[in-house]
């Protein structure tokens, strides 16, 4: 891999940048001075100093993002913004994506990753990963309305699988949690209608092992922990 490319997409600013650093001689490789921003080095093998700090190099990034509403869950977008939108521009480098999609008016834990195995063992339907949901919604949720989803609801020609419904309050409007293990288009505004009910607000709370940080605040997001990734794996 290109050196120059390398830290660049480590933060070490631009490419630009970074030839201005290798000018300054302040970059070696194996304990000598790099002349050429284009050498090619071994980002897990070489041992790279910038500025007389250890480069470490990650192939890839996992970010946990608290999605606002109104941003779309994709990686560009010609007319709207996106999730990417709200990353810094060193985070983009090594081209993450969103892992799974939430609608442009949902809000709450995103994964952002590059690692496509890892996104393929949580969006595989044969996986099964469970995604946890806060909802408020117009109408009555009734008890019955737990075993009903259990059971599985028609959301138009498909049966949802067996999902949990937990109700936190009930009236005119109700607060309810639900965990699915599905990801159907719209699948639980879906299930609400289904019960004559409309999802007015929805936060994604958890997916899989993986639960939103209830101090990272909306629109920001941060590394994963090497125990949040560890789990997830
Ligand atoms: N179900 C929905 O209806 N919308 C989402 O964004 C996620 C799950």
């Amino acid at each position: 891999m290109r050196l120059d490319k390398l830290l660049a997409n480590t933060g070490y600013g631009s490419r630009k940048d970074v030839k201005q650093m290798i000018k300054k001689r302040l970059v070696k490789v194996n304990d000598e001075i790099v002349k050429k921003a284009d050498l090619d080095v071994n980002p897990v093998e070489d041992i790279i100093l910038c500025n007389g700090e250890k480069v470490s190099y990650q192939e890839y990034v996992y970010f946990m993002l608290h999605k606002p509403p109104g941003y779309l869950s994709a990686t560009e977008d010609s007319m709207q913004k996106t999730v990417l939108d709200l990353l810094d521009e060193k985070d983009r480098v090594l081209n993450p994506f969103p892992v799974g999609r939430l609608d442009k008016d949902t809000e709450g834990l995103l994964l952002i990753s590059n690692d496509g195995h890892l996104a393929h063992e949580l969006l595989s339907p044969k996986k099964h990963v469970s995604k946890k949901y806060f909802a408020r919604i117009k109408g009555e949720v009734k008890p019955e309305h737990i075993e009903q989803f259990k059971k599985g609801v028609d959301i138009g020609g498909y049966i949802t699988k067996s999902s949990g419904l937990t109700i936190l309050s009930s009236g005119t409007n109700s607060e309810v949690e639900i965990v699915i293990t599905e990801g159907k288009f719209h699948q639980v505004k879906r299930m609400f209608q289904a019960i004559d009910t409309e999802v007015l607000y929805l936060k994604r709370l958890s997916m899989g092992s993986l639960v939103l940080d209830k101090n990272l605040p909306v629109g920001k997001y941060r590394q994963l922990t090497d125990e949040e990734l560890s789990l997830l794996k």
